[in-house]
């Protein structure tokens, strides 16, 4: 958000939210994705895809965590805030990895000589990606890009139609990703076919992401492969002096680096390797950088052995399945984890664990004809973040989230 004091604000309204919990609770049953029987005449009925690509290694690849929605002193508004400080501040909690992505507007899209230019745009340990907010009257949106690109080409068309922005964001091989889609102010007004990822988790106030995850739900449900990410979306840094303090000083505490994180399953340690593991989904987000991450896994053949992972797709075997929810890393002793499954946007089921390695199977057989994605969100106690140790209560219980697992959706969609 572009408003400086939008984090505080969303603070204060987290009191009057119980009233869209509510809302929310009583829509579930509401809609199914897929017609079940189309019709014969149906032109755009499922039919079988062929040419499905093969599910990748299991193994073969590191899991990374991140921040892909964080403003320096390059955005006006920011404080305290130069590269300098969030790339240390990443050493320090043990981030591998950031997009810094400051307001395209506030340099008349000229971010490589600004963001990218600054000497303190380096490191040698955190993998920085280039990138920009696009900050637009209909919405924003970030860029998360390997190399540097031509920015300013994507900012000439931010008032243009969706189709020559599509045609631009394909040229320049860039992803953009749709910011904060729920609103209620710079809500996300473009088509979602021109984006990778969005933000389904934006800031440490986990509450007001609830309808975002409507909007995921509907655009996964209309065979749409979009990522799932989160974003701190942080302007504002700790003061070197107590002389250097603002009025928004204080959201330092409440929301920074990390929150939430997003975990990615790179094949490598590369900048490459993350934005990939963006684009195709392997991809799970944490309160931040100390909570368990959420890995969701399917067996197809029930041997006991993992076939494929969140993000991944391929065709059903028209026999059931079993999936697998696990916690990895650092989870709270004796407490107890609810892991909800959604699938093709619905509640499926709710599953408790309590122990040391939380995790929960359950089977179910994905339809042979149209598509099936099984996703998972994972509440429970927090985790400390000291160094930002006002984040955890704007969390609450929300520990994690998955990608989904998708059965037939289109690799050519
Ligand atoms: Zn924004
Ligand atoms: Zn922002």
């Amino acid at each position: 958000m572009s408003n400086n004091n939008s984090i505080m604000k969303r603070v204060a309204g987290m009191v009057c939210s119980g009233l869209l919990i509510g809302i929310t609770t009583c829509i579930g049953t509401a809609a199914t994705a897929q017609s079940k029987t189309p019709l014969p005449n149906d032109p755009w009925a499922p039919t079988a895809i062929n040419n499905m690509p093969p599910v990748a290694s299991l193994t073969n690849g590191v899991w990374l965590k991140g921040d892909l929605h964080l403003h320096s002193r390059h955005s006006k508004e920011s404080s305290n805030n130069p590269e300098s400080k969030i790339i240390n501040f990443c050493k320090t909690v043990g981030v591998d990895y950031i997009c810094i992505t400051d307001h395209d507007n506030h340099v008349d899209g000229d971010v490589p000589n600004h963001t990218w230019a600054d000497p303190e745009f380096k490191s040698d340990s955190v993998l920085l990606l280039y990138g920009a907010e696009w900050t637009t009257t209909r919405g924003h949106g970030n860029v998360f890009s390997a190399h540097p690109y031509d920015h300013q080409r994507l900012y000439f068309v931010r008032d243009q139609r969706d189709v020559v922005i599509q045609s631009v964001v394909k040229e320049l091989g860039i992803h953009l990703s749709a910011n904060h889609p729920m609103g209620p102010k710079d809500h996300f007004g473009f088509s979602y076919d021109m984006v990778s990822s969005m933000e389904v988790w934006n800031s440490a106030v986990w509450k007001k992401n609830e309808n975002a995850l409507l909007i995921w739900d509907d655009m996964l449900s209309s065979g749409r492969k979009i990522t799932g990410r989160g974003g701190s979306d942080a302007h504002h840094g700790v003061p070197d002096s107590p002389d250097k303090a603002t009025p928004n000083s204080k959201q330092a505490t409440a929301n920074y680096v990390g929150t939430p994180t997003t975990w990615v399953f790179a094949t490598a340690r590369t900048r490459e390797a993350v934005v990939d593991a963006l684009t195709n989904g392997r991809v799970s987000v944490s309160a931040n950088p100390f909570a368990p991450r959420v890995e969701f896994y399917a067996d197809l053949d029930q041997d006991g052995k993992m076939d494929m992972m969140m993000g991944d797709n391929t065709k059903p075997t028209g026999k059931p399945a079993k999936f697998r929810v696990q916690l990895t890393g650092k989870t709270v002793a004796d407490s107890t984890y609810t892991v909800s499954v959604v699938k093709n946007g619905n509640p499926f089921g709710t599953f408790k664990t309590t122990g040391k390695n939380p995790v929960i199977e359950f089977t179910d057989t994905p339809a042979t004809v149209g598509r099936t994605y099984y996703r998972v969100v994972v509440e429970g106690p927090s985790t400390p973040y000291p160094q930002v140790p006002v984040s955890q209560t704007l969390s609450g219980n929300m520990v994690g989230l998955s990608n989904p697992i998708c059965f037939n959706f289109d690799p050519n969609f």
